[in-house]
């Protein structure tokens, strides 16, 4: 043999004695087969099997069939990011002439997608108050085809009743999907109540080191998760192996930091109720939180994601005591390791319930730094904020 093939050609070992615990990353663009009829029967491997790296390897099976275990679901379609998770089922369950029902609350850039995407696919879009409840059977016309909810909402943390939501879809045919990349699949189980499609942003709490970005949608029906599969084929995601395994690298930590966040963002929360600028918390823990009894009844644990309703103040008083912060890093995201405040605005994204609070809104994710630590320095920004503002102890920022 020529030393080019054997540069080309990787002598087989042999994996005989070798255990390891850990989980290889498979890549693969081309898939190779024994025989031509296997070749030519490729096709056949679509859903279950091996034909073409974009449509899996083992490694990312692997982690499908762990996320479809954890949601209780029995398959799993993994893409390259919560958005583009969230813009499959878009794709796959409406036609022109169909209409999406959406929260009010659902994770902002989906609001682009639907003005931008859907519609001028002759695909409409309606944002819906989302603590309608059963009520939303209400809304339904017949064009209604897929209902989406995300529960707390995205910035503002209104929680839903998921279970009333879905048997008014259920009852009338219409497919629903849920955001559930706050609670994830350990907090709350959006198949055992009665959605149709989960959906998590997987860059979040799963992959939990703010270094991968992935989504992942779970369902039972057979039927669901091949219509799935099938437009990810056609729209050509596909997921790199290597994020893959370390995806599953995390996911054995996920108990354990989830548990850690939440842990700390109840101190932390508890901290920062007591100071006198705070207007609220929102978080579904809080027993005042207009949530608290369905957040109870349905989820199994809350995250380390929250907002805080700030006081009237002036704006800069706020940037610049944010700006003081050192351990928080001020970001979009969240469900890592570290700390993060993202200041934002709901006022822009809701259409269907307004936001009234005056005061600025800034969320938090709690990571997993020493809580005392994250305390420490939010009372080093509190000074900050309290030297810019004149006091607003009474709730109204002095002129
Ligand atoms: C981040 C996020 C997404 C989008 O996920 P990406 O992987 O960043 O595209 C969707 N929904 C929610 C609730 C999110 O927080």
């Amino acid at each position: 043999m020529d030393e080019t093939t054997k540069c080309v050609h990787v002598p087989g070992v042999s994996t005989d004695g070798f255990a390891s615990l850990t989980v290889p990353a498979y890549r693969a663009s081309t898939v190779v087969y024994d025989t031509a009829e296997a070749f030519r029967r490729r096709g056949e491997n679509f859903f279950d099997g091996y034909a073409y790296g974009l449509y899996g390897t083992p490694t990312t099976k692997m982690l499908e069939a762990q996320l479809a275990g954890l949601d209780n679901a029995t398959r799993a379609v993994l893409v390259p990011s919560g958005l583009a998770a969230i813009t499959l089922v878009n794709l796959a369950f409406l036609k022109p002439g169909d209409e999406v029902l959406i929260p009010d609350t659902a994770y902002a850039p989906v609001r682009e997608v639907c003005r931008e995407l859907l519609a001028p696919l002759g695909i409409g879009t309606r944002f819906y108050d989302p603590l309608v409840g059963a009520d939303i059977a209400d809304l339904f016309s017949p064009a209604t085809r897929l209902v989406w909810v995300e529960s707390p909402g995205s910035l503002t943390m209104e929680v839903q009743d998921v279970p009333a939501i879905t048997a008014a879809a259920r009852s009338r045919g219409i497919v629903t999907a849920a955001d559930n990349t706050w609670a994830t699949s350990l907090l709350f189980k959006p198949l055992d109540h009665g959605v149709d499609i989960a959906m998590q942003a997987a860059s979040k709490y799963i992959v939990g080191h703010s270094d991968v970005l992935m989504g992942v949608l779970c369902a039972r029906d057979e039927a669901v998760y091949r219509r799935l599969k099938l437009h990810a084929k056609f729209l050509g995601y596909g997921v790199s192996p290597e994020d893959c395994a370390l995806t599953i690298r995390s996911l054995a930590t996920l108990p354990i930091r989830l548990r850690q966040s939440e842990r700390s963002a109840a101190l932390v929360m508890k901290w920062l109720a007591s100071q006198p600028e705070v207007a609220s918390i929102l978080h579904p823990s809080v027993p005042t939180h207009p949530g608290h009894r369905i957040w109870q009844r349905d989820f199994a644990g809350g995250s380390g994601v929250f907002s805080v309703v700030f006081k009237p103040c002036p704006p800069l008083g706020l940037d610049a005591a944010l700006d003081a912060l050192r351990l928080f890093k001020i970001g979009a995201s969240w469900g890592g390791a570290h700390s993060l405040v993202a200041p934002v605005d709901p006022r822009s994204v809701r259409t269907a319930r307004p936001w009234l609070h005056e005061g600025a809104l800034v969320r938090f994710s709690i990571g997993l730094e020493e809580p005392d630590d994250l305390i420490a320095d939010l009372e080093r920004a509190f000074l900050v904020l309290r030297a810019c503002v004149p006091m607003s102890t009474t709730g109204q920022a002095a002129e």
